[in-house]
């Protein structure tokens, strides 16, 4: 009987190995897993809701360095929807108001106790505990080394994530593993993950929630924008809207956010609010004035990063030039010297193997019959909002299918003249 191997029982991993032993009840598919168990990190995503999806997929959510592949390989994987997998096997999704698919459930352990009831009706064999540590090239297939054991196997899709979340068990060996394939891989580097940042500017914020624009700047020029929540913690900056900043950065020289909190009004709005809002503190500071308007040590923070002075300063002493200071500094409060945090803190990895070296309709590593590369291992990572996961099954629902077929080409002795 032929044999795929899938190497890493993560999202793709899964899901490669349903699908392949779906396509093909004939071949025998073995997923090997270093945790004791396999969908770790599929149970953490979405906060434990697993964001699975997105209503809408496009190459503007997905950060490569190489858009036009990346266009090409989504547009093919619209013909092997994950989605629409996920609803033949039997989950019931509903959207949120930016298109971010759930399981109706809300519950990522949903997902996976589906997928673990798939891999047993399909008779895949799971097994854990196993660590992957080589590959060889072996007559027309490979032979894998896990645990120090070679195992022989006709086609091999790999599905060891990136070096994001080492705590799930992806330390980034997939991408030395790809390297040792002959893989060209673009420089990896944490991505959707919380930002340090000059301390002076967030000292005291620590803990505090705020809601406003953020636009990352290059020196004058604009990169990207997002609303939403931004979370303060002691070394930097945090919130989704902060993540997917993140994803941008690595390719910036001279990196600053701008937050607006107050993105509903010009700054020439927000000063007249600001002067007229002014006569209700006829003898106040800029602690009197700020309450009711923002948390207290936020306002204080912006107030000193405009310069104006000590927080007992008389508002009424302020001239109509710094009242525009301070409406600047609501629009414009800025953060620099930023840079991502630890692998740990992060969701996915930017980088990873290059996208030219894959068959853009099966993953097929180029030259390497019946060798696959797919998810976070990949140079293509998405934003926040179930476009990582896209990825992920979709890449794997892809390779099992060209696997399928091109084990239907191989000669069925190949597995045995290799073990002779
Ligand atoms: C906290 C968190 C929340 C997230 N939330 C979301 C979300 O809601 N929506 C979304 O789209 N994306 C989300 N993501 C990103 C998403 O989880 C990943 O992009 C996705 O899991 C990648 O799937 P993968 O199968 O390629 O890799 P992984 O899921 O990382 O799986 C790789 C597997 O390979 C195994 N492995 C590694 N090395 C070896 C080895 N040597 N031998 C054997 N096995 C090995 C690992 O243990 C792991 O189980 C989140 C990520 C994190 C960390």
């Amino acid at each position: 009987m032929k044999q795929i191997l899938v190497l890493g029982g993560g999202a793709a991993g899964i899901v490669a190995a349903i699908a392949a032993a779906e396509e093909n009840p004939d071949c025998s598919v073995l997923l090997l897993e270093k945790n004791p168990r396999i969908g770790k990190k599929l149970l953490a995503t979405g906060n434990g809701r697993c964001n699975l999806d997105n209503e809408t997929i496009s190459p503007a959510y997905y950060f490569t360095s190489d858009q036009k592949t990346a266009a090409k390989i989504l547009e093919n994987m619209a013909h092997c929807d994950p989605l629409d997998w996920f609803r033949r096997h039997g989950l019931l999704f509903r959207s949120d108001e930016s298109g971010r698919v759930y399981p109706y459930s809300n519950q990522a352990s949903d997902v996976l106790n589906l997928l673990l009831d798939w891999l047993e009706r399909c008779s895949v064999e799971v097994r854990c505990d196993c660590t992957v540590s080589g590959i060889n090239r072996k007559g027309r297939g490979y032979q894998v080394i896990a645990n120090g054991e070679p195992i022989y196997a006709d086609a091999v899709i790999c599905a060891m994530g990136g070096k994001a979340g080492p705590q799930f068990g992806t330390d980034g060996f997939a991408l030395d593993f790809a390297q040792r394939c002959g893989c060209r891989i673009q420089q990896p580097y944490p991505c959707l993950v919380p930002l340090n940042c000059n301390k002076k500017q967030i000292s005291g914020l620590s803990g505090i929630r705020v809601k406003g624009e953020v636009s990352l700047y290059d020196g004058q020029r604009l990169i990207h924008k997002e609303n939403g929540e931004i979370q303060f913690t002691d070394y930097g900056i945090s919130g989704i809207a902060v993540f997917q900043l993140s994803g941008f950065l690595n390719r910036l020289r001279q990196a600053e956010i701008h937050l607006d909190l107050f993105p509903q009004w010009s700054e020439l709005e927000l000063c007249r609010f600001l002067m007229e809002r002014s006569r209700l503190f006829p003898n106040g500071s800029v602690s009197d004035f700020m309450t009711g308007l923002l948390h207290h040590r936020v306002g204080i923070a912006v107030w000193k990063a405009c310069g104006l002075g000590k927080e007992e300063r008389k508002l009424s002493t302020l001239s109509p030039e710094e009242w525009g200071k301070l409406a600047h500094g609501l629009k414009q409060w800025r953060f620099s010297e930023l840079s991502p945090t630890d692998w740990k803190n992060a969701q996915t990895t930017g980088g990873g193997i290059a996208l030219s070296q894959l068959e853009s309709d099966s993953f097929q590593l180029r030259g390497c019959d019946g060798l696959y590369f797919v998810g976070e291992t990949v140079d293509c990572t998405g934003f926040c909002g179930g476009y990582n996961l896209h990825w992920a099954f979709g890449s794997a629902l892809m390779a099992a299918k060209h696997a399928v077929n091109y084990l239907r080409t191989v000669p069925k002795t190949a597995g045995k003249k290799k073990k002779r």
